[in-house]
């Protein structure tokens, strides 16, 4: 960036953060903050404005937030809020809560509570009938999700697999037929153990993507077949190092029956109307799903005019 476009990009975020000036940040008030997966671009001007404002911040391990604080230059007290001590900070939150302070809750990375603690504060603060304002930002899922291209009406947030063989494999069998992309969360060291597991479950032509250090440096989203996903993160040692968040395609809604009936009348529309009305009218007579038909007129052979 230039220097002047520079100094206008400043610009704009000093207004915008001149904006903030006028929102209201009630007092009493639990903030849950979502925080970067990787890259601190990704900080809100709303999550430094309460970060900023609040009297302190419960987090999962203090080293990692105040390493986070010491870049943001916010020097807070901090509450130690792990998976082990949820139920007994949430007392000390409400009672500070009940005395008029805001207290902002945070996780290492991302958003809280999302395979991270949080759940129980929350749910201990709204049932003391005090407020929870969520202050949103990154999630590594759906930060996947944007970027898979997988075209589903739902996902199914999974989250980390269990750790044995046998578990897991269990798990994905249950989750083969689900019509919603599937969206998990994996270590490095397990990555390739998951995938394997995953190309034994799912039918070998069923999309797989794998987002890799996402907003990192070194970010990766490889999208394939899942018979061939093993090969890819064999194929370079550093395709199977770092964070990761590995998407399933949807099974396919209908039975191969409903579909081929459904493709075949597709294929008479398309002689006379467009792929969108073709699509459309093709989901009305036969019920299977009007994009998934869009997908598939988009690849029939043109016809000439
Ligand atoms: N609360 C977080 C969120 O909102 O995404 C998730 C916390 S969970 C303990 C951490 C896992 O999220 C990692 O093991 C990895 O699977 C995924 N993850 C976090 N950051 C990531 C990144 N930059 N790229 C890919 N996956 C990431």
């Amino acid at each position: 960036m230039d220097s002047l476009a520079n100094a206008a990009f400043i610009a704009r975020i000093t207004a915008l953060a001149g904006e903030l000036e006028q929102q209201s940040f009630p007092d009493g008030a639990l903030y849950v903050v979502a925080t970067p997966i990787g890259n601190m671009g990704d900080i809100s001007l709303r999550a430094l404005k309460v970060l900023s404002l609040c009297s302190a911040i419960a987090c999962e391990d203090t080293r990692k937030t105040g390493q986070l604080l010491a870049r943001l230059d916010i020097d807070k007290p901090l509450l130690s809020a792990h998976q082990h001590n949820e139920r007994e900070v949430a007392d000390k939150i409400i009672s500070r809560l009940h005395a008029g302070e805001r207290i902002a809750l945070v996780s290492d990375a991302g958003t809280p509570a999302i395979s991270d603690p949080g759940a129980r504060i929350v749910d201990a603060v709204i049932t003391a009938g005090l407020r929870v304002i969520p202050i949103a930002g990154v999630s590594a899922a759906v930060t996947a999700l944007s970027v898979s291209g997988l075209i589903a009406d739902q996902f199914h947030f999974v989250g980390f697999l269990p750790a044995r063989d046998k578990q897991r494999e269990a798990v994905l069998r249950s989750l083969q037929p689900s019509e919603a992309t599937l969206v998990f969360y994996e270590a490095p060291h397990r990555i390739a153990d998951t995938i394997a597991a995953m190309a034994r479950v799912f039918e070998p032509s069923r999309q797989v993507v794998i987002g890799r250090e996402l907003s990192k440096v070194f970010e990766q989203v490889h999208r394939c077949p899942v018979s061939e996903a093993a090969q890819w993160l064999a194929s370079d040692p550093n395709h199977q190092r770092g964070e990761f968040v590995v998407l399933i395609e949807a099974a396919t809604a209908v039975n191969n029956d409903g579909l081929d009936e459904a493709v075949r009348v597709l294929d008479i529309l398309l002689e006379a109307c467009s792929v969108s009305q073709a699509a459309a009218l093709a989901s009305r007579i036969t019920g299977v799903k009007k994009n998934q038909l869009y997908d598939i007129a988009l690849t029939r052979t043109p016809r000439s005019s």
